[in-house]
């Protein structure tokens, strides 16, 4: 098969990837409009302790990434000053240029054809592919080239966020809420190597308009979030790699296949930072979309189409806590009056999924805090935010 992929991000390579350990024989072209170096962003973290849901599609290429693998224990809900520790929680990170240079190196080895600087601007490229796959991002071309027959829906969320990187090295995943006379503000922090932790930080839109962020410059905007997490940073400052606020997009197709082009990864749909999993959906995406052709070989159709029927109900289930979880933070304000204890409480149940008997499972030491803040168990699967 000749195989063309829009997209050098965690979905498209690691498609690459699998196809060509596949079968061999198969021709692919992948186009990155970046240069082979170049990266937005900082570190991204997934929620396990060895990224097992790689070990089986390509063992050398899970072993090269878990060997590079940074490894926390514990999540941390920082607020009114207390730090509340969320035992059972595992986390690894690493950064998002190592992960992709190993990926580089994996394709290569396979014999992918990786063609960096190249942006995708005209589908005929690729007219003598059996197959054309849109992994270009949450702002893919291909999705828009297509957007008659996969008619995506794109809708604006209304928190702004900003993605800093700092020397300081938090030993835990890390959510710290602070409040100013502005409003509420969030950072997401966690150390992906030795010497750097990705800091995320978050606000609602009205907190962002009255700290005048619209205005302030690059520099400006890194000295008020310095400020606000000034106790949280013990003197270390925040990086900037081309970081602007951003407000997130929640990207859904309707379609997920249009003749012989398919989307996958952020490009058919966006999975919000805040539960840890669109590095992990990209390569799920790729996991199912090389097993479809495993099972029907060259019959393109039939393996879209599997693809699709197969992933299709993971992907909404996480999709729907995913919606929970931004919606909480959006309303983040609403529950700063809580006590530490309960405010982390509410946190882990922002998604709806988890009851107290599980959670007692996953963090014992962590309900036996809160039940001796708020007595035994009644029964409470939502957070306060609906
Ligand atoms: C602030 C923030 C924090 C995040 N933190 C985490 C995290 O901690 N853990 C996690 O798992 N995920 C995290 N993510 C999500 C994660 O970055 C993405 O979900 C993931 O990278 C999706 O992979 P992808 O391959 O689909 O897309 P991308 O990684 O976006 O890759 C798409 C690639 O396509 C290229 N491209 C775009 N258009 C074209 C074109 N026309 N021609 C050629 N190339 C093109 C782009 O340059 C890019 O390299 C975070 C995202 C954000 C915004």
């Amino acid at each position: 098969m000749k195989i063309g992929i829009a997209g050098g991000g965690p979905a498209g390579l690691y498609f690459a990837l699998l196809m060509k350990q596949l079968k061999a024989a198969h021709e692919i072209r992948l186009l990155e409009q970046n240069s082979a170096n170049a990266t937005y962003g900082w570190g991204v973290v997934f929620s396990d302790r060895a990224v097992s849901f790689l070990e089986n599609s390509a063992p050398d290429f899970h072993h090269d990434i878990k060997s590079n693998l940074e490894i926390w224990d514990k999540l941390v809900i920082l607020h009114k000053g207390q730090p509340v520790a969320i035992d059972g929680s595992v986390f690894s990170g690493i950064s998002r240029i190592q992960l992709l240079h190993i990926l580089h190196e994996h394709c290569r080895r396979r014999g992918v054809e990786l063609q960096f600087e190249t942006r995708l601007t005209d589908p005929a490229i690729f007219s003598d592919c059996d197959l054309i796959v849109g992994a270009d991002g949450v702002s893919s071309f291909v999705r828009q080239k297509y957007s008659a027959f996969f008619q995506p829906s794109l809708e604006l969320r209304s928190n702004k966020y900003i993605w800093y990187g700092t020397p300081r090295l938090f030993d835990a995943l890390s959510l710290i809420f602070r409040e100013n006379r502005d409003g509420v503000f969030v950072a997401h922090a966690y150390r992906y190597n030795q010497t750097t932790s990705a800091f995320i930080v978050e606000c609602d839109a009205a907190t962002w308009k009255k700290a005048g962020f619209a205005s302030m410059s690059d520099t400006e905007s890194r000295t008020y979030c310095e400020k606000v997490f000034e106790k949280d940073l013990h003197g270390h400052p925040l990086l900037s790699n081309k970081s602007i606020w951003i407000n997130f997009v929640v990207v859904r197709n309707r379609r997920w296949h249009h003749d012989n082009v398919v989307l996958i990864g952020d490009a058919l749909r966006t999975v919000h930072f805040s539960i840890g999993s669109g590095t992990r959906t990209a390569f799920e995406d790729a996991i199912a979309l090389a097993g479809a052709f495993e099972r029907h070989g060259e019959d393109v159709h039939a393996a879209l189409q599997r693809f699709e029927n197969i992933r299709k109900p993971s992907a909404d289930q996480l999709l729907e806590v995913a919606q929970k979880s931004v919606a909480w933070y959006e309303n983040m304000r609403c529950l700063m009056h809580l006590h530490p204890i309960a405010f982390a409480y509410d946190y882990m149940m922002r998604g709806g999924k988890v009851d107290r008997e599980s959670l007692r499972r996953k963090a014992p030491k962590f309900i036996a805090a809160y039940e001796a803040y708020a007595g035994p168990a009644r029964e409470d699967r939502h957070s306060a935010i609906k």
